[in-house]
């Protein structure tokens, strides 16, 4: 089984790269940290790379400030979590063999040696939580609140559909082990900086609609006027994705005049990973993102387009279903 292969390779291994995907969010980091810090607690020599740093959201988790940009020396085993692709680690691993992926996303490449991929898990870092006491790696208390901040962050406090009563129960565990619920909870998904606060308040002005298809974005100027110092959306995707009724929320950021970060967000029963993978991009039916070359009008008008199609084929599917 993949588990115990991967257990043994861990073991073979002493110095071990740890990395997850650019523009972290908090099961990137959680992962990260989870990971590093229990194989460190074990003895190992672990390095532990973000190519996007750590935003100030989550600068609380101890073992940030060992997270650096790239590896400085050669690791005897990379691993790569929550992240679908080798190009989304952002070249950190470009020339290096990856011996280990640990992820839930459905899009998941499999691109090393090992794969550990579970799409129905709710995040990267419930499935370490499951297997790190397994494969011999006691969860720290400091470790428990990283990987308990990337469930929360990813199940947006248990609102996703894919939480079930496994993720309560790892959470539960979590605490168990010294994690504070309301706490992290808070940091992760309620607090935001006034800056953050600001730079929404930009996108929810020029909110569309057509039907139950929702749309807005983000342009660098936004994030220029209300001093926001992140490269990512500040979580307005969560905030969309609450409108109600809704079918697809939509979020464009400007990322430079010629690349655009595209996020999705669909309600319960529809699929838009696979419109995500047909920008190159990727995810889960209910969230999935794209970074796509153009500028934000081109590529607003070419996503919208291709939305609606998704949108009136899945129509036409709900139907036959609900009349067979
Ligand atoms: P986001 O819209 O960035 O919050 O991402 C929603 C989901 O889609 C997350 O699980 C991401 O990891 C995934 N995702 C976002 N962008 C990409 C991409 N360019 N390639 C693959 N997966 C992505
Ligand atoms: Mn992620
Ligand atoms: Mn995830």
């Amino acid at each position: 089984m993949t588990e115990n292969l991967i257990k043994q390779r861990i073991d073979r291994a002493q110095h071990i790269g740890v990395t997850a995907h650019i523009r972290p969010d908090g099961d990137a980091i959680g992962s990260v940290l989870g990971l590093g810090l229990s194989l460190m607690a074990a003895g190992k020599q672990v390095e532990m790379v973000l190519k996007d740093g750590v935003s100030n959201s989550f600068r609380h988790l101890a073992g940030t400030d060992q997270i650096k940009r790239s590896f400085s020396t050669e690791c005897d085993l990379y691993i790569v979590v929550d992240c679908s692709d080798l190009k989304r680690t952002g070249g950190v691993l470009q020339g290096k063999t990856v011996g280990i992926v640990i992820d839930h996303h459905i899009t998941n490449e499999q691109f090393a040696e090992l794969n550990l991929i579970e799409p129905t898990s709710v995040a990267t870092c419930a499935i370490l939580a499951q297997n790190l006491p397994a494969w011999g790696f006691p969860i720290t208390p400091d470790a428990a609140r990283a990987l308990l901040t990337g469930i929360l962050s990813d199940s947006i406090g248990f609102r996703t559909s894919n939480t079930t009563s496994t993720s309560l129960r790892i959470a539960a565990d979590l605490m168990d082990l010294g994690a504070n619920i309301s706490d992290l909870y808070n940091k992760a998904l309620i607090n935001r900086s006034f800056a953050a606060t600001n730079y929404w308040g930009y996108a929810l002005a020029r909110l569309q609609h057509e039907d139950n298809l929702v749309w807005t974005a983000l342009t660098l100027q936004d994030r220029a006027n209300a001093g926001y110092t992140g490269n990512d959306d500040a979580d307005l995707t969560n905030i969309l994705s609450s409108i109600d009724p809704l079918d697809i929320a939509v979020l464009f950021v400007e990322q430079k005049a010629d690349l655009t970060k595209v996020s999705w967000r669909a309600r319960y029963g529809l699929d838009i990973s696979g419109l995500a993978a047909s920008f190159g991009g990727g995810g889960h039916p209910a969230a999935a993102g794209a970074e796509i070359a153009g500028s934000l009008d081109v590529v607003q008008k070419l996503v919208l387009e291709a939305t609606r199609n998704y949108l009136d084929t899945a129509k036409v599917i709900d139907n036959t279903e609900s009349n067979s």
